[in-house]
């Protein structure tokens, strides 16, 4: 029996990527022969990764120092709501919340700094309907809070085998209803047997796929089965802003 992560439909609405980090052996997922596939499957919060987001903060905040509060705030927010995105499938509660806690003691330095010992708190802080304390504008531009983004988790799915699990010719037609290219999805499927070779984890019936050239074309990559491989569309997009190109083989989404 193998257990495979089906990716919360929810995600795509926010925008996350699923991550798949490479590890050694000894902690990797193993295959259902015991090979391990490089990768962990379930992903732990990354504590580097929580404290360069917080430093990233400091940054904004300090070299915001002089700036109107809503032009500190537009570019926290955009910080803000991207990684708690990013990491919403990843990270706890409590982890967002502390975040939380160490941005609002950094904006409070920034205020007293500016307030040349007051924080000013009516002309920067607000009550937002039953939240007290919220770092916004007059005009209603409100930071936004770690915590407010809801914390997703993937749902675990038991299987007897991989959906793509020999059954090639099964998976082939049926995506090929829908795809421009069922022979090139069904060929790569089977070679990759049913898994992305960006993160390694199994596609799903519902998965968004999308065949990437390994080299890029404009890198003058070929349009040819060695250059090519099947990924998740999250994937590919992690892999595209990476290989310097911005080009790509779209696919029709198999909507279930
Ligand atoms: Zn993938």
């Amino acid at each position: 029996m193998i257990h495979f992560y089906l990716l919360n439909p929810r995600m795509c609405q926010l925008g996350v990527r699923n991550v798949g980090y490479k590890v050694g052996n000894y902690r990797s997922a193993k295959s259902t022969k015991g090979i391990p596939l490089g990768f962990k499957t379930l992903i732990t919060p990354s504590k580097p990764k929580v404290k360069a987001h917080i430093t990233k903060i400091e940054e904004v905040i300090d070299t915001h120092s002089h700036s109107p509060q809503y032009v500190l705030i537009k570019r926290l927010n955009s910080i803000i709501w991207g990684w708690s995105n990013y990491y919403s499938t990843v990270v706890s509660k409590d982890t967002f919340k502390k975040v939380d806690s160490l941005t609002y003691d950094k904006l409070r330095a920034w205020a007293r700094r500016r307030g040349k010992g007051s924080i000013n708190k009516d002309k920067y802080w607000r009550t937002v309907g039953d939240r007290n304390w919220c770092f916004s504008t007059e005009e209603g531009l409100e930071l936004t809070q770690h915590s407010a983004t809801p914390i997703i988790r993937h749902v675990k799915v038991k299987g007897n085998s991989t959906p793509y699990d020999g059954d090639w010719i099964y998976w082939s037609k049926r995506r090929g209803e829908y795809l421009e290219t069922p022979t090139r999805v069904a060929t790569l499927l089977r070679t990759q047997k049913g898994k992305c070779t960006h993160c390694g984890l199994y596609f799903t019936p519902t998965d968004i796929l999308e065949v990437d050239h390994i080299q890029p074309r404009s890198l003058g990559g070929k349009d040819e089965y060695k250059n090519l491989q099947l990924l998740h569309k999250h994937c590919h997009d992690t892999k595209t802003e990476n290989d310097g190109s911005l080009t790509r083989t779209s696919i029709t989404p198999v909507l279930n």
